[in-house]
């Protein structure tokens, strides 16, 4: 009998690789992982979400890499979860799976003219830019001179601040050569960043909203009485805020009291409004909004309430980015409100049948929680899933390996003619992005199809 633990990791992001390392810091326990991600490359987020200009964030790869090294670990990239392999295949080769897929969908505003082209979700490009094969096809007119984002967290600041930069900053990061290419020809000359809310129930991080005060082309704009405080949100601030809100508060301050200088672009913060409407004949042409004022909830909070003041802009690009979605996985139960997957402290809830809580199967991450937190929040995370799940074994009095069949899941995939991609073969990958990037100036060009990386590790091994 194999006395190794044998566990799936499925998703290869900060939870998943937080997992595996909290796996392998277990003394008393013989673990072996296998990570799955649907991308031939791993790091999920890290790589395809954190911004090109963020390169200080992405060195949580180094980490990564290391719980990489471990001789019991594997990586098995290019592999889809309910394409390639499935959760029986799991349940027959692994003692325990911990499923850590994140929140790949976006959420949708549900208002009129929603779905115009020159409308997009913030997933969408921020993928897009980061050079997601699966997204890399995708278009957006930047030969259009206003864009609205809508929505104040720090991925609305992350889409407002790629808009807004020029080219020639953007050139020295890793963003994909044909975002570069594309963005270097905008014509854009407004961008917009719309809360529904105020200042002070923003959603932003100071350290992103800093950046705003060093665009070199770009003048940005607060009206000044927007940060003029209803006398509930001043009386929070005094006393309720957080240091965070606090910074923000000061930040935008600091921006207000500049004045516009003649800078090619203008970024325009807009509080305390809702789009109710985006029309135009073909394609995005106009965005009608309506002005909101905060009204207090029994919970204490301050909610968005419509007022009969309308505002109506030309629009040519609306990018809406009031977060991300969770997606259902087969054989799982899933909760569509939260977009999460019911656990109990990272253990799957079988609510289907009864609140039954699974044995063998987990969640750690975006998928467990929602989708919120820095990259950080899921060392955490992911550190009460693997808890949970050895106490679990422990207490089952489980045994290692008892659901183990031969051969190993790479005979499987094989059979099933899957082009998997290794650790080793992303590392010649990583070689291959960072040298030809270094060549430019650049932390690394990545590559963004799956066709050209896999003829890449064929020449190379
Ligand atoms: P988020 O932080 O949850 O922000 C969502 C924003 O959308 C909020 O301003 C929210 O306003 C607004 N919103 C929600 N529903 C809306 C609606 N129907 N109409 C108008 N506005 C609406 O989400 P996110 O920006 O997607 O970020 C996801 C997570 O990733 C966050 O934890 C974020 O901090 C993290 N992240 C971090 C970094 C970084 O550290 N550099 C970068 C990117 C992302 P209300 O508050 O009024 O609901």
């Amino acid at each position: 009998m194999n006395s190794f633990w044998k566990i799936a990791v499925i998703g290869s992001g900060p939870a998943g690789f937080y997992a595996a390392g909290e796996l392998f810091r277990q003394k008393s326990w013989e673990i072996k992982v296998d990570m799955f991600d649907r991308l031939p490359t791993p790091f999920g987020l890290v790589r395809g979400g954190v911004a090109p200009d963020h390169q200080k964030i992405k060195s949580v790869t180094k980490i990564y890499t290391r719980i990489a090294e471990n001789e019991n670990f594997r990586f098995f990239g290019n592999v889809e979860f309910g394409r390639d392999i499935f959760q029986a295949d799991l349940l027959e080769h692994y003692d325990g799976m911990i499923y850590s897929v994140g929140s790949p969908a976006d959420r949708s505003l549900g208002i009129p003219g929603e779905d115009l082209s020159g409308s997009h979700s913030a997933t969408e490009f921020v993928a897009w830019y980061n050079g997601h094969p699966d997204f890399r096809d995708h278009k957006f007119d930047l030969s259009v001179k206003h864009a609205f984002v809508i929505g104040m967290g720090n991925v609305a600041l992350d889409v407002a601040r790629i808009l807004a930069k020029t080219a020639d900053e953007l050139a020295k990061t890793d963003i994909a050569d044909y975002a570069l290419k594309e963005l270097r020809k905008s014509q854009l000359e407004n961008i917009w960043l719309v809360g529904r809310r105020g200042p002070l129930q923003a959603a932003f991080s100071p350290a992103e909203l800093r950046e705003f005060l060093e665009l070199p082309d770009a003048d940005v704009l607060v009206e000044a009485d927007a940060l003029e405080l209803d006398a509930e949100s001043q009386q929070i601030l005094e006393t309720l805020a957080s240091n965070d809100t606090k910074k923000n508060i000061e930040i935008l301050k600091q921006i207000s009291a500049r004045d516009a200088s003649g800078k090619k672009r203008r970024v325009r913060f807009l509080f305390l409004a809702s789009p109710v409407e985006i029309s135009g004949n073909d394609k995005v042409e106009k965005i009608s909004m309506v002005r909101n004022q905060l009204v207090k909830q029994e919970d204490g909070s301050l909610r968005p309430q419509a007022t009969e003041n309308k505002i109506e802009e030309e629009a040519g690009l609306i990018f809406r980015s009031i977060g991300y979605h969770g997606k259902p996985l087969t054989d799982l139960p899933f909760d569509k409100k939260s977009g999460t997957i019911p656990n109990e402290c990272g253990q799957v809830k079988d609510t289907e049948n009864g609140n039954v809580l699974r044995n063998r199967e987990y969640v750690a991450g975006w998928i467990k929680r929602g989708p919120n937190g820095v990259i950080g929040t899921n060392k955490q995370d992911a550190v009460e899933t693997v808890h949970r799940m050895l106490e679990t074994f422990l207490n089952e009095k489980m045994e290692a390996g008892k659901n183990d069949v031969n051969p190993d899941i790479v005979s499987l995939l094989e059979n099933r003619k899957v082009d998997f991609f290794s650790f080793a073969d992303w590392l010649l990958l990583d070689a291959h992005e960072t040298e030809a990037g270094q060549k430019l100036g650049r932390p690394r060009t990545k590559l963004t199809s799956v066709a050209e990386m896999l003829e890449i590790i064929r020449k190379k091994s």
